[in-house]
């Protein structure tokens, strides 16, 4: 087999087959294909698409690259959960230790930033000590004691993934739903949950732009999950304004403290709490999302869910103390205001550009080894319906470098449309996929 003929079938809108997409991930992965190549081949998928079965394919081809998890030994149903990244999208943090203090064991192997979005795993980081770089033996065992953990994506598992999210991340190939689908579904199946629960985020903050290609998103992916016998469901939401006060890693952290504290904004809220009822229904523990939607809202009153994440926080390294004391999360040196240049009512946001300011302050990557800097975002102070008056704060900036900051204030204030329209109402569910 040809990898040369394999990108050109790709580039001319033929099918591949089942063994091209394996010797691709084979030998990919043994390093026998360079990365220009597979560039060249993941450009081609995104510019002409996969049929289902060439991504189911893909997926499992991806799935098998590596070592597969075996949580048999933790005894209940295990529920992953996974989002395909937005802005100010901190639900992860949210949304597993209260599902783990109502008994769910949540097992969960999380990504880093991608393209304009945070991961997970870089927001845990900004926990001073806390370590996602644990070993199998150590993360199933956290499991088995405190009835949560996360853990970064393993060398060992999902190798193909690991190696073309990082690829794709620097060679503008994101966008894909055969791409997207393949990445999130290989390291769920190697992950070993028994079920999934999928948040697919879809707008201008999002990989998927429009509502169509959102919903072929989740489509896709819930008919591999059937496909591999893991019940997956996924919950669209509404990417076209930030999620939450806060963007940037250790901000998102802080505001998901407050947010388990009880003090959420009710968007953010909104979309924790449903996706929650949902993994409580993927978990047997009830069918009625109202009583689930109740079920969470307790463990927030309660405080359970808040000492859920200090458990997590404490099993793995990390300073509980920044529960108590958020400034403790490594924070920015500067503040620096984006006022408003209009009178007016805000119609619409571009959110993707302020993931895109936050990767220019330094919290994304740029090139595949890049180093970020976690302190760095933007608060969101005004939103889509929200009027605003000439010389209102719109934003502002968290920086570690003042000029930096600036260059970025004009881009995000003509990242807000300001007008006399009527806004509708902004709903932050979009759709269910079952
Ligand atoms: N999340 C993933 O895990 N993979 C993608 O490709 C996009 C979002």
């Amino acid at each position: 087999m040809n990898i040369c003929e394999i990108i050109r079938k790709k580039r001319d809108l033929e099918e591949l087959t089942k063994e091209e997409i394996d010797y691709f991930i084979k030998e990919y992965c043994a390093g026998n294909i360079p990365d220009y190549q597979a560039s060249s081949l993941l450009m081609a998928i995104y510019l002409n698409g996969m049929s289902q079965r060439e991504i189911s394919d893909l997926t499992l081809a991806m799935a098998n690259s590596g070592a597969k998890l075996d949580l048999s030994s933790i005894p209940g149903i295990k529920v992953d959960k996974h989002s395909t990244g937005g802005i100010g999208d901190k639900v992860t943090l949210v949304v597993m230790p209260l599902v783990a203090s109502l008994g769910v064991p949540i097992v969960k192997m999380s990504g880093r930033g991608l393209g304009f979005t945070q991961g997970t795993i870089d927001k845990l980081e900004s926990i001073p000590g806390f370590r996602t770089n644990i070993e199998v033996s150590e993360f199933i065992q956290n499991v088995k004691d405190i009835g949560i953990s996360l853990m970064c994506q393993q060398e060992s598992i999902a190798i193909a993934d690991k190696k073309l999210y990082a690829l794709r991340d620097v060679t503008s190939t994101i966008e894909s739903i055969p791409l997207i689908a393949s990445s999130v579904m290989s390291k769920k199946i190697a992950a070993g949950a028994d079920k999934i629960l999928l948040e697919v985020t879809c707008g201008s903050g999002a990989f998927m732009d429009n509502e169509d290609r959102a919903k072929v998103l989740a489509e896709t992916m819930v008919n591999i999950g059937k496909q591999v016998g893991r019940q997956t469901i996924a919950v669209i939401t509404n990417m076209n304004q930030p999620l939450g006060r806060y963007c940037g890693n250790s901000l998102e952290v802080m505001e998901a403290i407050n947010i388990l504290k009880g003090n959420g904004e009710p968007d953010v809220l909104e979309v924790c709490s449903i996706l929650g009822a949902y993994m409580l229904k993927l978990a047997g523990i009830g069918d009625n999302l109202g009583n689930n939607l109740k079920l969470i809202q307790r463990q927030i009153e309660n405080g359970e869910g808040l000492a859920k994440f200090k458990e997590l926080i404490i099993a793995q390294g990390g300073d509980p103390s920044v529960l108590d004391s958020p400034e403790l999360l490594n924070m920015a040196k500067y503040k620096t205001e984006v006022n408003s240049l209009e009178n007016g009512i805000i119609y619409e946001i571009e959110a993707k550009n302020i993931g895109k300011a936050i990767v220019n302050l330094g919290g994304g990557r740029l090139k595949k080894e890049d180093f970020i800097d976690n302190t760095v975002g933007i608060e969101v102070l005004k939103k889509v319906g929200d009027k605003v008056k000439i010389g209102e704060t719109i934003l502002n900036i968290y920086s570690n470098d003042k000029q930096k900051a600036e260059s970025q204030i004009e881009y995000l204030r003509n990242s807000y449309k300001i007008g006399s329209i009527d806004v509708p109402k902004f709903n932050e569910i979009i759709d269910i996929i079952e």
